[in-house]
């Protein structure tokens, strides 16, 4: 039987194993571990990327949340809107910085935050909204952005799924006052272990990243803030800088499937992914939504074909964040969308073939 995984790693690898190889070899060679070269370089070369002035470089996702928020004046007692469609991180770092996530709903197409539920969620200790770029194409922005601009509010991305996603003629990480990205190893572009960034146009936002990343450490034995041990591994940002490299060919290739599977599934009763004029999605995920989700993920598993579900508990929900209240029924949108969403497989280096197979196994399940 055809197995067909969900994300294939080793297909990444394999056409870049000896550029990777040496460069770690270089890192190991200079030694120049914390916050070398390579760190160095690849902060320019991302802000470049996504056409920001400054580029931090953290220890993962979660820490460029955490430190983008406490960068943008966010804390204790504080209160940041966002959705509960996302992974646990994005409300686990407002957590952990001592604010307080305020859950609003999705627009059922794209899964990103509804603007006009944002409103209305809006108080005297809101301080910050993370829009969250769900699976590759990002969130209404400029809706997000004239809210937050009438309020006085600080807008941070949360750009984890979305490396090289476009808005219009800008790309995600400088549509906000701060973009986060992880290099977690399934990401668009990930490393080889943890990694994350911040990026930014405000020279003030960024150097404070750098104070909070660093144990708050200003210059030799001094420390300015309370901070927290949150560097980028060099040898990570060394294999990164090869990545980003490749990260345009990835992303369209990315695209190439997702086109692939629109018009192959079009004829079933899934409902496919919608791609919003002026965005450009980068499909970290191909995510369908089913009635029968279940039963078909059951199906498809006996076929060899890996799928994930992302994801399935929303985060209102959850044990962990029971403390804030939250019951069944508060956000509709997103819990219906937990029980329908199916991710299929997806990654640059997916066969046709297998993608022909995908497609005829939905078939027969729907026959
Ligand atoms: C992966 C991810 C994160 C967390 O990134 P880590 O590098 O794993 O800490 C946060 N938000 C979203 C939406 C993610 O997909």
């Amino acid at each position: 039987m055809k197995e067909i995984p969900l994300v294939d790693l080793k297909a990444g690898f394999a056409p870049i194993k000896n550029e990777v190889m040496h460069a770690v070899e270089d890192v190991l060679t200079g030694m120049h571990l914390n916050i070398g070269p390579n760190c160095r370089s690849l902060e320019d070369e991302f802000a470049a990327y996504c056409g920001v002035k400054h580029a931090v470089g953290v220890g993962s996702g979660t820490e460029a949340i955490q430190f983008a928020l406490l960068a943008c004046g966010v804390g204790e007692g504080d209160e940041v809107i966002t959705s509960p469609h996302t992974f646990f991180a994005t409300a686990e770092a407002i957590c952990c910085i001592g604010a307080s996530p305020v859950f609003v709903d999705i627009d059922p197409l794209t899964y990103t935050i509804s603007p006009e539920a944002i409103e209305k969620r809006i108080t005297k200790k809101t301080k910050a909204i993370i829009p969250v770029h769900m699976y590759g194409q990002c969130a209404d922005m400029s809706a997000v952005n004239n809210i937050a601009q009438g309020h006085g509010i600080a807008v941070v991305e949360d750009a984890c799924q979305a490396h090289g996603a476009r808005y219009h003629d800008k790309k995600s990480g400088s549509l906000g006052n701060a973009g986060c990205f992880s290099f977690y190893f399934t990401k668009n572009l990930g490393a080889y272990g943890e990694g994350g960034i911040v990026t930014t146009n405000d020279v003030q936002l960024a150097e404070k990243v750098r104070l909070y990343r660093n144990h708050g450490h200003k210059s030799k034995y001094e420390h300015a803030v309370i901070g927290y041990n949150g560097r980028i591994d060099e040898i990570q940002a060394a294999i990164l800088r090869i990545k980003l490299r490749h990260l345009e060919e990835y992303n369209s290739k990315r695209r190439v499937k997702a086109d692939f599977y629109n018009s192959f599934l079009k004829d079933t009763p899934l409902v496919l992914p919608a791609e919003k004029e002026g965005r450009t999605h980068v499909y970290h995920l191909y995510v369908v939504r089913s009635k029968e989700r279940d039963r078909l993920q059951d199906f498809l598993r006996g076929k060899g074909i890996q799928t994930g579900i992302h994801y399935r508990n929303p985060i209102h929900l959850q044990e962990a964040t029971a403390f804030l209240g939250y019951k069944k029924g508060d956000i509709p949108g997103v819990e219906k969308a937990c029980e329908e969403i199916l991710s299929l497989p997806i990654y640059p280096e997916l066969e046709e073939e297998s993608q022909a197979y995908v497609a005829e196994m939905i078939e027969e399940f729907y026959s």
